[in-house]
């Protein structure tokens, strides 16, 4: 599918942008029971196979949340998303963009990882209100989608990974920037560049924002 020409409208407010309810602490209590239930999960076979489940990594009213795809080895080992190769990748770009450690989080589609690092769209689907019902309590400014599964999870019409990524979209009331995934950064220089090239679009979007 071709991209469109015309630039696409985004609102300069998102629609749904206020302070985070995790940081209400009967919200917190809520955040606290979703994550033990995660953590409790045997809904389908990767409940099996994981060594800990990946819930969140980051602050309690962040104004963003990077949304992966599911944990690796790494991530597996500790129960915290993004901490291996990919992770690094993405922490320094989360540098460049000026943001307190209070301010950003991250978080996957799939809670646990799958086998051989092989998306399982079966699990994505039962996995799937885990996801909801933490960016309902989140409730970021914006959520970043890292690849085309997590981009697929966020908005399912949205254009091709390579057309989508670099500018804000919205679905819905979410507001959304998509980027590839990092770990496309770490196979080729092409996908390295156009990496660099979208994280430096999401720094100069996020500062010419009003706040
Ligand atoms: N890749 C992801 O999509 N998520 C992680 O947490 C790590 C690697």
């Amino acid at each position: 599918m071709k991209e469109a020409r015309r630039p696409q409208k985004v609102p300069q407010t998102a629609p749904t942008a206020h302070p985070s309810r995790v940081a209400d602490p009967t919200l917190r209590e809520v955040w606290d029971r979703l994550s033990d239930e995660i953590r409790a999960c045997r809904k389908c076979p990767l409940g099996a196979t994981r060594s800990n489940a990946v819930i969140y990594r980051g602050g309690r009213a962040p104004r963003l949340v990077f949304v992966g795809e599911a944990p690796g080895a790494e991530e597996d080992r500790t129960g915290l998303p993004f901490v291996g190769r990919s992770g690094r990748e993405l922490d320094r770009a989360v540098a460049t963009l000026g943001l307190s450690d209070e301010e950003f989080g991250m978080l996957n589609v799939l809670k646990c990882r799958p086998p051989g690092n092989r998306f399982d769209r079966g699990a994505a689907g039962t996995c799937r209100p885990y996801l909801d019902q933490q960016l309902d309590l989140l409730r970021p400014e914006v959520v970043v989608t890292l690849g085309a599964r997590a981009l697929a999870a966020i908005d399912p019409n949205a254009l091709p990974m390579l057309s989508a990524a670099g500018r804000p979209r919205t679905h819905g009331r979410t507001l959304y920037f998509p980027l590839i995934h990092p770990a496309a950064a770490l196979r080729s220089r092409r996908m390295r560049e156009r990496w660099e090239r979208d994280v430096r679009a999401l720094g100069r979007w996020l500062r010419e924002r009003p706040a």
